[in-house]
C-alpha cells in the first residue's frame, strides 16, 4: 500500500510542487525563528466614528519583516501558522505585544479604547489560551476592558460549545468579540444568538462595490439589520472612498475602518493620528 501511495505521489510530481513545497519549508523554519529574532511587529489601524471621525478603536494587525524576503503579509503565513499550530506562539506574542504597546499608548493619552486582536479558530480552542490571558490581566500586564477579540464565522460552527464556552469566560473577563469578516463564512444566523457577541465586522468585499451593485448593497443593509436586531454594533471594513462612507452611514452604519481613514500605524504615527482627529474636530 505504502508503495502505491508513493507511486501516486511521484506521479503527480511536477517541479513546480517541489519549488512551492521548499518554499513552504523554508517559510516555515524563518517562521520558528523570526520570533526569536524580533521580525514581527503589530500596526494598528484605526477604527472611527463616521459622522464625526473620532478614534473609537483599533486593529491589531501582524506584520513579518522577513530579513531577505522583505514584508510577507499575513494573509500568507498566516494560513501556514494556523496549519502547522505555530499561530499559538505567535498568537500569545501578538496579545502580549498588544497588552504592552496598549498600556504604554493609554499612559500616553491613548486611554479609553479598545485594541482589537485577530485571534484563530485553533487559538481560541486551545486549552493554554484562556489562561495566558487570565494570567496576563491577573499580573496587571493586560487590561480586559482595552481588549477586544475578532473570531470568523468559522468557528463558531466547527466547535459550537467549546467556542460558546471560551467566549463566555473571555467575556466575564471584560474583553469584547467581534465576529471578523462577517457574511463571508457559513453564516448560519441561528447559531449568533448563541454566542456573547459584540459586534458583527462587515467585510470588505460587500464594501468594496457598495456604491455600483445593489446586491452587495443589501448584504450590508441586511448585516446593518441583524446587528440592530440582535444588539450588536456593526462595522464596516475596507471603507475606501467617500462614496462608500456615506451610503453606509446613510443606511445605518456608523462604525468604520480602512484607508479612507488611515492605514495601519506604528504606535507613534497612532498617537499623531489621534492628536489630528481632536485637532480638526
Ligand atoms: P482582517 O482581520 O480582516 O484584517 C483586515 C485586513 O484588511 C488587513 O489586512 C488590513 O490591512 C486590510 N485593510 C484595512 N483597510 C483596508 C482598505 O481600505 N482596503 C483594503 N484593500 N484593505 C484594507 P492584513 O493586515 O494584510 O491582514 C490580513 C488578514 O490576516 C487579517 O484580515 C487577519 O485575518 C489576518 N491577521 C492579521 N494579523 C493577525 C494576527 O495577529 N492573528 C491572526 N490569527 N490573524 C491575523
Ligand atoms: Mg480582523
Ligand atoms: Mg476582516
Ligand atoms: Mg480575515
Amino acid at each position: 500500500r505504502a508503495k502505491r501511495n508513493g507511486r501516486n505521489t511521484f506521479m503527480h510530481y511536477t517541479p513546480d510542487m517541489t519549488e512551492r513545497a521548499l518554499a513552504r519549508l523554508s517559510l516555515e523554519s524563518d517562521m520558528r525563528r523570526a520570533l526569536e529574532r524580533e521580525e514581527f511587529h503589530v500596526a494598528y489601524q484605526p477604527q472611527v466614528d463616521m459622522h464625526s471621525g473620532a478614534l473609537i478603536g483599533v486593529e491589531a494587525l501582524l506584520r513579518w519583516d522577513h530579513p531577505e524576503k522583505g514584508a510577507i503579509s499575513p494573509k500568507h503565513f498566516i494560513p501556514i501558522a494556523e496549519e502547522n499550530g505555530q499561530i499559538l506562539a505567535l498568537g500569545k506574542w501578538v496579545l502580549q505585544k498588544v497588552c504592552a504597546e496598549q498600556i504604554r499608548l493609554a499612559d500616553a493619552g491613548l486611554a479609553g479604547i479598545r485594541f482589537a486582536v485577530n485571534v484563530s479558530g485553533r487559538q481560541l480552542l486551545h486549552e493554554g489560551f484562556l489562561e495566558f490571558i487570565e494570567g496576563m490581566i491577573k499580573t496587571g500586564t493586560c487590561r480586559g476592558e482595552a481588549l477586544e477579540l475578532e473570531i470568523t464565522e468559522s468557528v463558531l460552527l466547527s466547535e459550537p460549545e467549546l467556542a460558546a464556552e471560551a467566549m463566555q469566560a473571555i467575556r466575564k473577563l471584560g474583553i469584547a468579540i467581534s465576529v471578523d469578516d462577517f457574511g463571508t463564512g457559513y453564516s448560519s444566523l441561528a447559531y449568533l444568538k448563541q454566542y456573547p457577541l459584540n459586534r458583527l465586522k462587515i467585510d470588505a468585499s460587500f464594501v468594496r462595490d457598495i456604491v455600483i451593485d445593489p446586491d452587495d448593497r443589501a448584504i450590508a443593509q441586511t448585516i446593518i439589520a441583524l446587528g440592530n436586531a440582535l444588539n450588536l454594533e456593526v462595522i464596516a471594513e475596507g471603507v475606501e472612498t467617500e462614496e462608500q462612507r456615506a451610503i453606509l452611514v446613510n443606511d445605518g452604519c456608523s462604525l468604520g475602518q480602512g484607508f479612507l481613514f488611515s492605514r495601519p500605524l506604528a504606535p507613534a504615527a497612532l498617537l499623531e493620528y489621534r492628536r489630528d482627529v481632536v485637532k480638526n474636530a
